[in-house]
């Protein structure tokens, strides 16, 4: 427990190869009292994806088999690939007080708003500061064919294109740059004063009551 009572959701988006994941992993590792969702997929595991951290890797059947038991909070068909959220990655890190970081797309991200109150719900789209540099990041990556590479390029543009539908932009250009941006809007975010309620009324309760202070 932190003592801010139930968490939130952050929802990061962005085109494959714009650093999502490099700026999820270093939030994670910075800032105490949040979780990194992991997601199931149908994709297969890049080399060096361990099952269970990255995702968690299933086939096509057990993907189905999840969704008709309602077992997602969100999912979406991305690349030809499912992906999705499982709702128990979700519930018990919210009540625990910790925050939780969720990498899906726009398609996902658009369930996720349509069924959590407004105030549960953070929504980050992340650019690459243009489309050759994200080229050049999903190569320098090394991690997908060019077949593959081309697709995640051709599906970029709908990815971007959604913009407008999150509560903060954020340009991956200079990475350290936006690392500090992306640990900014949480830190403000925790501080919101409907999320600091509980904290305020039993600094309230102190006023109300004084104890003898002199
Ligand atoms: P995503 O999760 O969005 O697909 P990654 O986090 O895997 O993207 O990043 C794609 C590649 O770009 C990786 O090789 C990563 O190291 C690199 N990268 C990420 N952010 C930056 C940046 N600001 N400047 C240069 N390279 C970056
Ligand atoms: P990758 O195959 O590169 O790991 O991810 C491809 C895309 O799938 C990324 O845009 C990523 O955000 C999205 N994605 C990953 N997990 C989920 C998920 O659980 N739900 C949804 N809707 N999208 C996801």
């Amino acid at each position: 427990m932190n003592g801010r009572g139930k968490g939130f959701i952050i929802i990061l988006s962005a085109p494959s190869g714009a650093g999502k994941s490099t700026l999820a992993n270093h939030l994670v590792q910075t800032l105490p009292g949040l979780r990194l969702s992991v997601s199931t997929t149908t994709r297969a595991p890049r080399p060096g994806e361990r099952p269970g951290h990255a995702y968690h890797f299933v086939d096509q059947e057990g993907f189905r088999d999840r969704i008709q038991r309602g077992e997602f909070l969100e999912w979406a068909e991305v690349f030809g690939n499912y992906y999705g959220t499982e709702r128990s990655n979700v519930d018990p890190v919210l009540a625990q007080g910790e925050d939780l970081l969720l990498d899906i797309d726009w398609q996902g991200a658009r369930q996720v708003r349509a069924c959590r109150a407004a105030t549960e719900v953070v929504s980050v789209a992340i650019l690459p500061p243009s489309r050759q540099v994200l080229q050049s990041r999903l190569q320098g990556r090394g991690s997908d064919d060019p077949q593959v590479i081309a697709r995640r390029m051709a599906q970029a543009g709908e990815e971007v294109a959604h913009w407008e539908e999150y509560d903060y932009l954020l340009i991956n250009d200079d990475l350290q740059q936006a690392q500090a941006e992306l640990l900014a809007i949480v830190m403000a975010e925790r501080l919101r004063r409907e999320r600091v309620g509980e904290r305020a009324r039993a600094i309230l309760a102190t006023f109300q009551h004084p104890s003898g202070d002199g």
